[in-house]
């Protein structure tokens, strides 16, 4: 795909959705973390029903290292994967206690230290926390921009890589939710919504419906 059309693409999203965020709810910087960690493998929609019942007692590191691992399992056992991630948010909590003053650290490598916390997760607390250019490729990006041929990958990293290097910087903030809800809700895995979609003109995928 050329300069002129991904220039075209990323105009045409930003114009329909001119301030976009994550559908994670959260209030804080330490609230995002939780939600995101907690996001893996599991819908926002479901993350954000478990977190409505426990932010509001736990807003902080240190309130949720007194919920406990079991406290913490009883508010999130509707989502995947819960005991694992019970054990790794209350893991995450204690290092953030201890070694960065209950705050959450802005640096990527301190960031991915913290247990169930990976390169993806990362770039969204940078990101969306931080106004950062991060680009967190979940499986929407991914898809995405290979079937655009927009920035086209083998792996995550090749296409967040090609993402970095692709995206001009008025753009860099907000590609990763407008590339996502995109992917989400009309660049669909089975079936994409071509014949609803804002790029179809400039889309590069050879199989197209309707
Ligand atoms: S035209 Fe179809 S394949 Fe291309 S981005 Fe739009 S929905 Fe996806």
């Amino acid at each position: 795909m050329n300069k002129e059309k991904r220039y075209e693409i990323l105009t045409r999203l930003r114009a329909n959705d001119p301030n976009p965020t994550t559908e994670l709810d959260f209030t804080s910087p330490f609230e995002l973390l939780i939600a995101v960690l907690l996001s893996a493998q599991a819908t926002d929609v479901s993350v954000n029903k478990a977190t409505a019942k426990l932010f509001p007692i736990a807003r902080t590191p240190d309130e949720m290292l007194k919920l406990g691992v079991d406290g913490v399992k009883q508010h999130i056992k509707t989502i995947g994967l819960f005991n694992s991630k019970a054990e790794n948010t209350i893991k995450t909590c204690r290092i953030l206690v201890e070694q960065h003053n209950s705050q959450i650290p802005e640096n990527r490598e301190a960031l991915e230290a913290l247990p169930g916390v990976g390169r993806k997760t990362a770039n969204v607390v940078l990101n969306t926390a931080f106004g950062w250019p991060t680009i967190a490729v979940d499986t929407h990006i991914f898809r995405l921009s290979n079937r655009t041929r927009f920035a086209p990958g083998k792996d995550v990293v090749e296409v967040e890589k090609k993402l970095i290097k692709f995206v001009p910087k008025e753009f860099k903030v907000d590609v990763h939710h407008w590339f996502i809800l995109h992917g989400r809700y009309v660049c669909t895995a089975r079936r994409p919504k071509c014949g609803a979609c804002i790029i179809e003109d400039l889309c590069e995928f050879k199989e197209k419906t309707d």
